[in-house]
């Protein structure tokens, strides 16, 4: 059963929509939880422009600025390398931008037999989060999704992550739209992310993994992240159960370098590298919903 905590002025509320207090402000907290990509110090909110969302966030460390012109702050370290990830996808012989191969695969039809929205709450159902424990979105995008979990979990800070500041912008424009304020958007490597150890003990990781040059790699690096018991619940393009679709996949994957991840032998490798339990459900021929739960108790 789920209840809510009480207001502190004992209304029936939950804190955040409690009228009496102030709802947190969710970039606040985010900064909380991140570090400075060039040196790991501590990021705080511009000193001369307290509240404004807009403005830039300062490392107190080494001193670098990072911009949040239209409300997604940009964590790109000085390398200037804004991903390492897959953003451009094979589609009938050519090379699409990800959102344009996206709708021509809607058109296709290739996601006909999955509910994305339900996808959303399987997931939730396995991350079995307190109400009010601040969430971590991996590749927030557009919107689309965070739009239902920030409606589900309206108690929760959401910190969405994604490369493309172009995408967090039009995420948190459909957000707004919503009514939902409770997300804080940061462009950041997606790959490598800014991340304070033990900083999230719930992780939504949407569609992600299969774009990493190496996705175990990637989750080798990210268990710090989440504390002992924490969870990581997510979708990612699977290899299919059926030799022939798995055949094209390879060939696929061969020409651009997206993965169709083999989900058994994934969860099992995993176990090796900070992680204690891995559960997966493949409801279509090209995509799995998986939860694992970090190892350390
Ligand atoms: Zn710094």
């Amino acid at each position: 059963m789920i209840t809510k905590a009480l207001g502190p002025c004992q209304c029936d509320k939950s804190e955040r929509s409690c009228p009496a207090v102030s709802a947190p402000d969710p970039r606040t907290e985010a900064l909380t939880r991140l570090f400075c990509p060039d040196c790991q110090g501590m990021l705080v909110p511009s000193m001369d422009r307290p509240g404004d969302l807009r403005a830039p966030v300062n490392c107190l460390d080494c001193g670098a600025q990072y911009g949040a012109e239209r409300g997604a702050i940009e964590l790109h370290g000085r390398d200037g390398r804004p991903t390492s990830r897959i953003r451009e996808y094979p589609h009938q012989g050519k090379t699409l931008p990800f959102w344009e191969f996206y709708e021509q695969t809607l058109r296709l039809g290739a996601y006909r037999d999955t509910d994305l929205e339900d996808e959303v709450f399987a997931l939730l159902g396995w991350l079995d989060h307190d109400p009010g424990d601040p969430i971590l979105l991996v590749g927030a995008g557009r919107g689309e999704l965070l739009a239902t979990v920030a409606e589900a979990c309206p108690d929760s800070t959401i910190v969405a992550l994604d490369d493309s500041v172009d995408e967090l912008r039009i995420a948190r424009k459909r957000l707004t739209r919503q009514g939902s304020e409770n997300c804080a958007y940061i462009a950041c490597d997606l790959d490598r992310p800014p991340l304070r150890p033990g900083s999230f003990k719930v992780v939504l990781h949407f569609g992600v993994l299969h774009g990493l040059q190496n996705p175990l790699d990637h989750l080798r690096r990210f268990a710090p992240v989440v504390p002992p018991g924490g969870r990581v619940a997510g979708v990612a393009l699977a290899r299919s159960n059926l030799p022939r679709i798995a055949e094209a996949q390879q060939m696929m994957s061969a020409g651009t370098g997206l993965k169709w991840v083999p989900m058994q032998a994934f969860g099992t490798a995993l176990m090796k590298v900070g992680w204690r339990s891995f559960r997966h459900e493949q409801p279509s021929n090209w995509m799995a919903r998986f939860v694992a739960i970090r190892g350390g108790l």
